[in-house]
């Protein structure tokens, strides 16, 4: 029963699972300081150029829309579990308010090693903390999506390992103006970053060559400037 049954390929219920910070939302940046944190309060939420229109696309085009974030935040003492769960809501809020419904949110708070004044129960090793798949497999089971037929969306290596990992097809979104909070790779001290001015074909090199992601087959299946550019490859794929 349910108009999902009619039709083939319209059975299979279609997700598109995106990171938060520096897919849909910018960093915050301490003008005074310099210092970048992420979003912690619903006055800091700065939708990134694209985001509307992107997420817009694919509703229309039938995907369910759902958020997997690492908010290591709380277990390093830097801002409260509320401060991240009324963040997030503020975020679903903007978007139903543009038309743009979000069916779940996925958040990690652990953090491996934590920080001071963090929460002592958010400390240590989790299975949801992306690279990790867990976040992404925990909305496919929530939402019913066919991970055939799903994606994750994310600017950095850690979202498509984890897309990769659940077995869904992956987008990364590399700007040059990225997230400085997401180092594309997890580097040796002393690499230089990919933060600058790097196109999309460089970074595919990057990725190919780099033997931490090659390791786990994290290529992306799409690359674009903007969320918006990875939407429109999304839905105009055959899967
Ligand atoms: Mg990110
Ligand atoms: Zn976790």
């Amino acid at each position: 029963m349910g108009i999902g049954e009619i039709g083939g390929a319209g059975a299979k219920r279609r997700g598109v699972i995106l990171d938060r910070d520096g897919t849909l939302i910018d960093v915050v940046r301490d003008e005074e300081t310099g210092a970048i944190t992420t979003a912690f309060h619903p006055d800091h939420i700065r939708l990134l150029p694209g985001v509307e229109e992107g997420l817009a696309l694919l509703a229309h085009a039938g995907f369910v829309l759902a958020i997997a974030t690492n908010q290591p935040g709380p277990a390093k003492g830097h801002f409260g579990r509320g401060a991240v769960e009324r963040t997030n809501r503020a975020l679903v809020e903007r978007l139903a308010e543009r038309g743009i419904p979000i069916a779940s949110v996925a958040v990690c708070m652990h953090h491996p090693d934590g920080g001071p004044g963090g929460d002592p129960l958010l400390v240590g090793p989790c299975d949801c903390r992306k690279p990790k798949p867990g976040l992404v497999v925990q909305l496919i089971d929530e939402l019913g999506l066919a991970p055939e037929a799903t994606w994750i969306v994310g600017d950095t290596a850690s979202d498509v390992e984890a897309g990769r990992g659940a077995g869904i097809h992956t987008g990364l979104i590399f700007a040059p103006n990225r997230c400085e909070l997401c180092p594309l790779r997890p580097e040796p001290s002393g690499a230089e970053g990919v933060q600058t001015g790097a196109e999309t074909g460089q970074l595919v090199s990057r990725l190919t060559i780099d033997p931490h992601l090659t390791k786990h087959s994290s290529l992306p299946d799409v690359t674009g400037a903007t969320l918006l550019e990875v939407a429109r490859k999304i839905v105009a794929s055959p899967c």
